[in-house]
């Protein structure tokens, strides 16, 4: 039913236009694909259109989503499996429908969106191009088109990343001095979290991230010279004799316990490890919004929108896992599966899960 009306959000009828569209054009390349050539081995879709509806429409997001699911991609999703029993390979076909992310509600305005340069008020530039010692002050990146500059940031909603160049050999290949470069930004976020001040910007006023933040996260890749494998551990300030502080997330945990963080500690690794090691930043900030039950509490990094997604929060995290055969009794499907994985099925585990089922349908020569 493309044409089902969106109640009350009907107001944002053109957000709710723009992600139909993303999805009906997903799913009409497919189908045109399968008339052409037939029925391939492995399908894979993305559907867009949800997460920009969730983002950029009021209300318990929940909600929103599964008003869009009914009124737009179920529809969609009817239109596939239409072509595909035309097709007459129903029975030899599955469905996997996952996720990669839930969100979780937030609220869209400049006081809860910390952003990289603030509409009216200062923002994340500000602090880092305060950072001067040990090598000239920080220039971070705020135009897709600056060539030159030594600080980057990455915000994703629930989590931002910043990456800092070495000042000392301006070579963004190379990691970034632990002590010099990285625990010197470090601390800035950490003063100005604590009071809304830094120390080497005395006169500037910091108060847009003062309390936002959860946690400052940290990695030693000066030591080993590699961006694959040093853990990230958790910056606390320097002590009295003016010495960086840093301790281990599990450490951290125990002392200050956050039980909708999930799986924290081990999460974090997987972004120190392999393909993804030479591109997480340099500090990772947490703002307060996985344990905040009043999204009026919770701050994210990035755009003003209604829900993020992107941290560590529960609702960040939980995902769908729909496993269809319309061949197959569900009793042997559920037993395929979780043959597979264990009991709570991790997005890690959906291509062992494809490789299962692919033991049973047929190959194409
Ligand atoms: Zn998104």
């Amino acid at each position: 039913m493309l044409t089902a009306t969106l109640g009350s959000y009907g107001s944002r009828g053109n957000v709710y236009a723009e992600a139909n569209a993303i999805d009906q054009t997903a799913v009409d390349r497919a189908i045109s694909s399968i008339n052409e050539t037939g029925v391939p081995n492995i399908l894979t879709l993305y559907f867009m259109g949800n997460d920009h509806y969730a983002h950029k429409t009021a209300g318990d997001s929940d909600v929103v989503q599964r008003s869009y699911l009914k009124s737009s991609l179920d529809g969609h999703i009817g239109r596939l499996v239409t072509a595909i029993e035309q097709h007459g390979v129903m029975d030899k076909t599955a469905f996997v429908i996952v996720a990669d992310h839930g969100h979780t509600n937030t609220v869209a305005d400049a006081d809860h969106a910390i952003e990289l340069e603030g509409r009216s008020n200062m923002e994340l530039e500000y602090l880092i191009e305060s950072v001067c010692e040990n090598g000239g002050c920080y220039d971070v990146k705020d135009t897709l088109l600056e060539a030159s500059y030594s600080a980057v940031t990455g915000l994703n909603g629930g989590m931002a990343y910043i990456y800092v160049r070495n000042r000392a050999n301006d070579d963004w290949t190379k990691p970034a001095r632990y002590e010099k470069d990285v625990l010197a930004m470090a601390n800035a976020f950490y003063q100005a979290n604590q009071t809304g001040r830094y120390s080497g910007a005395a006169a500037k006023n910091f108060d847009f991230i003062k309390g936002r933040v959860d946690m400052i996260l940290v990695r030693d890749t000066e030591s080993s010279n590699t961006f694959d494998g040093p853990p990230y551990v958790v910056y606390t300030g320097k002590n009295a004799q003016g010495q960086h502080q840093t301790e281990s997330v599990p450490s951290w945990l125990a002392r200050n316990p956050r039980p909708g963080y999930l799986r924290m500690d081990e999460r974090l690794q997987g972004l120190t490890r392999g393909h993804s090691a030479s591109r997480t930043g340099d500090i990772i900030l947490i703002p307060k919004y996985g344990e905040e039950a009043d999204p009026d509490d919770r701050s994210y990094f990035g755009e003003e929108l209604e829900s993020w997604h992107g941290g560590i929060s529960q609702d960040d995290l939980k995902i769908p896992l729909i496993v269809a055969r319309p061949g197959a009794p569900k009793s042997a499907t559920f037993a395929k599966v979780s043959s597979e994985v264990s009991a709570i099925p991790m997005h890690s585990d959906v291509p062992k899960i494809i490789l299962k089922l692919l033991e049973d349908a047929p190959r194409r020569q």
